[in-house]
């Protein structure tokens, strides 16, 4: 029997900017045209991605002074605080993906090339939640990375 692996539709009660603006207004913050910037970046696609790989993306506007690296540091830390992104040590670095209504899953990590490639399994949550239950462990969710080479390296 084929298995689907795929993680399903997102859904999203508020645009992300939205609740990224109900976090700073609760800490006394504003939405700076900066802190817009990021966040359009940051949530333009769903990718997992480290700080320089970020930097990399906001390059013309670090270039052109509508951004500083300070400022781009400091708001990734307030979307990890507000619950809009995970970040998660993979190896030697630190990736962000994605947290806010996006759905439970895992990964198969690629380490060579770094490629990530995501699933999700229901087997896999019984699992989890057969283990957690016998160590009467409340889960708040999972996050796995399954180490090994990609086919196109494998090549
Ligand atoms: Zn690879
Ligand atoms: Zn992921």
């Amino acid at each position: 029997m084929p298995k689907n692996f795929s993680l399903g539709p997102v859904h999203v009660p508020a645009p992300p900017i939205e609740r990224f603006c109900q976090f700073l207004e609760r800490n006394g913050k504003r939405l700076t045209r900066q802190r817009r910037l990021i966040v359009e970046q940051v949530f333009s696609h769903h990718d997992h991605f480290d700080a320089d790989e970020l930097l990399d993306h906001l390059r013309p506007l670090l270039a052109a002074r509508k951004l500083s690296r300070p400022t781009v540091y400091r708001t990734l830390s307030e979307l990890v605080e507000a619950g809009l992104i995970r970040k998660l040590p993979l190896g030697t670095r630190s990736i962000f993906e994605h947290e806010y209504g996006y759905p439970s899953h895992d990964h198969l990590y690629c380490q060579r090339c770094n490629r990530l490639i995501e699933f999700h399994s229901a087997d896999l949550d019984r699992i989890c939640a057969a283990v957690a239950k016998e160590h009467r462990f409340e889960v708040s969710g999972h996050r796995m990375f399954v180490m090994g080479i990609c086919a196109e390296c494998r090549k």
